[in-house]
């Protein structure tokens, strides 16, 4: 780690100054935590695979002209990102039913969805991230109308080209999670993508076989987390190095 002055620690991630004004250091953690922090471990390797995976994704998604966070992989565990004030509101994107919406409405986990649905839950893990509608997230503050509008615009761009980029890789994009957040520029303020896209927060199924390659292998306790995430990275042509 470095002697950076440390700003924020979470489940997955610290957060560290910059070494210039308008950006921070993230720091990709081996912790693995599920169920709102309630069943925790740490995975050697998760957070560098993480680092190299979501450093890929970060920089498709910037070639199709969405703003992110990413701006460079320092090394194996820490990125250089844009200063933001995080939008407090997780953007829950399913393709299939899988997760909290099977028990929540009484689906079949796999079951399609009759087209892509976005959710939108609170970020208060003391709360449990509760699940919110639209409104309470203009009625309460949490983001202007416009603001959510761009969210969405975003989120549903980046839910096709992701599903297509794993669809090339034998992988089917079940759902995944983003979050925004706001940047202050000389010409103002505007949203973009913060965070990360990993396995620890998509559900990433083999085409083939629905094995599962991502952070369900940690919450159901089915092993071989590390095994998936490689071979999701080597599907997406990231080269990681050893792990020891
Ligand atoms: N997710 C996440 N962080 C959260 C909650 C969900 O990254 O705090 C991701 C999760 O990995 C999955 C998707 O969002 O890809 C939908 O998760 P779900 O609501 O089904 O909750 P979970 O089953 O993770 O409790």
């Amino acid at each position: 780690m470095t002697d950076r002055q440390q700003l924020y620690e979470g489940k997955a991630k610290v957060i560290f100054e910059g070494p210039e004004d308008g950006t921070l250091v993230q720091y990709f953690k081996d912790d693995a935590t599920a169920f709102n922090a309630q069943k925790k471990d740490v995975i050697t390797g998760k957070g560098v695979l993480n680092n190299y995976i979501s450093e890929h994704i970060m920089q498709a998604v910037e070639q199709i002209g969405i703003p992110t966070h990413f701006l460079e992989r320092l090394n194996d565990r820490e990125q250089l990102i844009r200063e933001l004030e995080i939008i407090p509101v997780e953007i829950v994107v399913r393709n299939v039913a899988a997760g909290s919406i099977c028990p929540r409405l009484g689906l079949e986990e796999g079951s399609a969805l009759p087209n892509t649905l976005v959710e939108f839950c609170l970020k208060d893990d003391a709360l449990g991230d509760p699940i919110i509608a639209a409104e309470h997230i203009t009625t309460f503050g949490w983001a202007s109308a416009d603001e959510l509008d761009v969210i969405y615009d975003d989120t549903l761009r980046i839910n096709d080209f992701l599903t297509g980029l794993f669809h090339g890789i034998g992988v089917r994009l079940v759902d995944f999670k983003l979050e925004f957040g706001r940047e202050q520029r000389e010409d103002g303020v505007r949203v973009i993508l913060a965070d990360e896209i990993s396995p620890d927060n998509c559900r990433l199924w083999d085409a083939q076989t629905n094995e599962k390659m991502d952070k369900d292998r940690f919450r159901r306790d089915l092993g071989g987390l590390i095994d998936a995430y490689q071979e999701i990275a080597r599907r997406l042509g990231v080269t990681v190095p050893d792990l020891a």
